[in-house]
């Protein structure tokens, strides 16, 4: 166990364990510190939706972070696959957006601007789809939509956080108080100290609460989603079909991920019946031939959601070499990879391709 890191990291979850990798392939060595286990938040919970985008036409800050991981996700999944054998399930599936579920401006957003995105009435959709039920109205078509499985996404970025032989990783560590000292940090492990040049702190739903002590607000809230996995024991769809902001996501496997609700329940993450079932209503109506279908599992995630919607990337205020990457919302996987690339710029004090100033602290002053 060292006492001396480059860059102490609180939170393993998507955006601590990916950008542990990219400063590691900057020859930095990294300490990441979680208070259960690596990855099994938010970070395991979700759909792993990751909607097209565009780098050449991504002009807002969201868009331009967005599409800073579409257009490296292919590559980075394979270098995860060739380096720890383990398939993270990254494929361009495709998906539809239904515009009855909500309305075009929602359409929009996932397909950002310059993406392939094409109209469908009914007839086109069930060409695509042919389990759809009839009558659901048009729907745009998104043939570059992709998707990966996170507990798979989630274990791999741990083994090649391991792989680089400069990442320590520190499950069942939870970090409660630390300092400055100096130009670092000190961290206090319960016993032990943590020295690190810098401080990241990736705490997810956890963010706010962790920076109390320095003053600083972070209006991170917790939102729970609920998701029901169905299990109809062969493949009937194809691509991510979405209606508002709820959605069924296919598996390979034939497995179907119905997703997902919004609620202000506090660091509460049980499942209930209520929205479970609700969920599985929607997927029948989509669907039809889902009815016969059993549940094979249930659980619920707490998404970081930030008020102002764009997540808080930048220097904590006052404490040198101290940093906040959190808040990413419902769009942490479609987020991590311009998050990390903007962690190391940041703790590297170089420029960055990617707006920064868009996602500064100070804008919660
Ligand atoms: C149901 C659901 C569906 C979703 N679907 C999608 C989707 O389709 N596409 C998409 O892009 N995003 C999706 N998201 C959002 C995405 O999952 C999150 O934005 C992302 O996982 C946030 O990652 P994180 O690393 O910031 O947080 P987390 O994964 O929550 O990690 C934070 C970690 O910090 C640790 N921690 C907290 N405090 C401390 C402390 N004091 N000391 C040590 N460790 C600490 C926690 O234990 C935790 O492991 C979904 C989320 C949910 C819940």
């Amino acid at each position: 166990m060292i006492s001396h890191a480059d860059v102490a990291i609180v939170g393993g979850g998507v955006i601590g364990l990916t950008s542990a990798w990219f400063l590691a392939k900057e020859g930095l060595r990294v300490v990441v510190l979680d208070q259960g286990e690596l990855g099994a938040e938010a970070s395991w919970a979700g759909a792993g939706i990751l909607p097209p985008s565009s780098w050449e036409h991504a002009h807002t800050p969201f868009d331009r972070l967005r599409a800073y991981g579409r257009q490296h996700f292919a590559a980075v999944s394979q270098e995860l696959l060739e380096q720890t054998g383990i398939d993270n399930g990254y494929r361009v599936c495709g998906g539809i957006e239904f515009l009855g579920g909500g309305d075009e401006a929602l359409a929009e957003e996932w397909g950002g601007p310059g993406v392939e995105r094409r109209r469908l009435d009914d007839a086109a959709a069930h060409a695509l789809e042919p389990l759809l039920a009839p009558h659901l109205g048009d729907a745009i078509h998104l043939p570059a939509m992709a998707q990966l499985r996170n507990p798979r996404h989630m274990k791999a970025l741990e083994a090649m956080c391991r792989l680089t032989g400069k990442v320590e990783l520190r499950p069942r560590t939870m970090v409660r108080r630390w300092q400055r000292e100096g130009e670092g940090i000190a961290l206090d492990l319960e016993g032990n100290v943590l020295h690190a040049a810098n401080l990241v702190v990736t705490a997810g739903a956890w963010t706010g609460p962790f920076l109390e002590q320095t003053g600083v607000r972070l209006p991170i809230r917790p939102v729970r989603g609920q998701i029901a996995l169905l299990n109809p024991g062969r493949q009937m769809l194809r691509h991510v079909l979405a209606w508002g902001p709820r959605y069924l996501v296919p598996r390979e496997d034939g497995r179907i991920l119905v997703g997902s609700t919004e609620e202000d329940v506090g660091f509460d993450r049980k499942t209930t019946d209520e929205a479970i079932a609700d969920l599985v209503a929607l997927a029948t109506r989509l669907v039809p031939a889902l009815a016969e279908t059993t549940l094979e599992k249930r659980w619920a995630g707490l998404r970081p959601a930030i008020a102002a919607g764009l997540p808080a990337i930048g220097p904590i205020p006052f404490i040198p070499n101290a940093f906040v990457a959190a808040g990413h919302f419902r769009a942490g996987f479609q987020l991590s990879l311009g998050t990390a690339r903007a962690v190391v710029d940041l703790v590297l004090n170089r420029l960055s391709p990617l707006p920064l100033d868009a996602f500064r602290l100070e804008r919660f002053a």
